[in-house]
């Protein structure tokens, strides 16, 4: 059958997918993340908004004294009480009522969605309305135990530092990007993250798919502007912010789609696409690579010089991607299967 697996993922990968992907507008996921790990301590599973509340203004009290900024909007009321707690006009209890009222309006919808949905594992239940407060879930107490915790609460910690780094020196999110590194497993941010211009893969590509998009089989036509296919990442090029080693640029991982599929209302965006989708890539490169195509010399140094060598490239980037995307995509098939 297939060439590939999928990849099952844990949950410290889907703990580190709420950390280190997805849009900061403000620190409050990373303070609830460090609360949690203080709470999960108590051995209680139900924690009232009451006691939440402690540790997380007060991480987010200590982070303002060091970095003012920790929104991207203006103004914030939660913000405001916590400065104004660092300055001595509000006292603990006040903070704390604020920070109940106010703190947790949105982050605790917000916690486990990650690239536009949540991840499939939750470690606390909303149950503010019946309970006052959320309920820890044994994936909590599991994946926050002794061992773990300290590894898990300093990637949290480094990670929020760059981001409020990033706001500091109020940089565009595009510009600045967080970086993980596998090997060494550090964080870094890159200032030199460029997109380099893959329109002239065009006509190369086009070759190939001879007419119709490379996802659904719809067709695509270079000269008709309305049929006009966009140039895809394969692996979305946002995985680049978080491997810097990887070229996702490379023909390799180009395909002409159309743009319901690239950006319609069902489209690709930044997911994965499926199992099936990568084995359709890779026969696409083998019969690059195997026809003698010009691109040929530019594949295989980009992805290996045997076919095995080849799909053990894909893998290892699916697994990276999957780890990272967490949500897989395949669209309608519009059509009979072409290539
Ligand atoms: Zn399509």
């Amino acid at each position: 059958m297939g060439n590939f697996i999928d990849k099952t993922l844990d949950d410290p990968t889907y703990w580190r997918s709420i950390i280190l992907f997805g849009r900061n507008v403000a620190s409050y996921k990373f303070a609830l993340a460090r609360s949690l790990v203080e709470v999960v301590r108590n051995n209680d599973d139900l924690v009232r908004l009451d006691d939440l509340a402690e540790p997380f203004a007060r991480h987010i009290c200590q982070h303002i004294k060091d970095a003012p900024v920790q929104a991207t909007s203006k103004s914030s009321r939660f913000l405001e009480a916590c400065q104004n707690f660092n300055d001595g006009h509000i006292d603990a209890t006040q903070l704390r009522d604020t920070t109940v009222r106010l703190g947790f309006n949105n982050v605790i919808d917000a916690f486990h969605v990650v690239n536009g949905d949540d991840v499939p594992t939750r470690f606390f239940l909303d149950e503010r309305k019946t309970n006052g407060g959320i309920r820890l879930t044994t994936a909590a107490f599991n994946l926050l135990n002794e061992n773990m915790v300290g590894t898990l609460d300093s990637e949290v910690q480094s990670r929020w530092r760059l981001v409020e780094t990033a706001w500091e020196l109020n940089m565009n999110r595009n510009l600045i990007s967080v970086k993980h590194d596998t090997d060494s497993h550090t964080l870094f941010v890159d200032k030199e993250n460029h997109r380099i211009n893959v329109t002239s893969a065009r006509d190369a590509l086009n070759g190939y798919q001879k007419g119709h998009c490379f996802f659904c089989f719809a067709p695509i036509s270079l000269t008709q502007i309305a049929l006009q296919p966009d140039v895809d990442h394969f692996f979305p090029h946002v995985l680049g912010s978080y491997d810097h080693k990887t070229n996702y640029d490379g023909v390799w991982n180009l395909t002409l789609s159309c743009r319901d599929c690239n950006r319609g209302e069902n489209g690709k965006f930044a997911k994965l696409p499926s199992l099936k989708l990568l084995e359709r890539l890779n026969t696409r490169n083998e019969f690059l690579i195997t026809s003698h195509h010009p691109l040929r010399e530019t594949l295989i140094q980009q992805t290996g010089r045997s076919p095995a060598d080849r799909i053990r490239y894909l893998q290892r980037q699916f697994d990276n991607a999957k780890s990272i995307l967490i949500h897989e995509w395949e669209p309608e098939q519009l059509g009979p299967e072409r290539f």
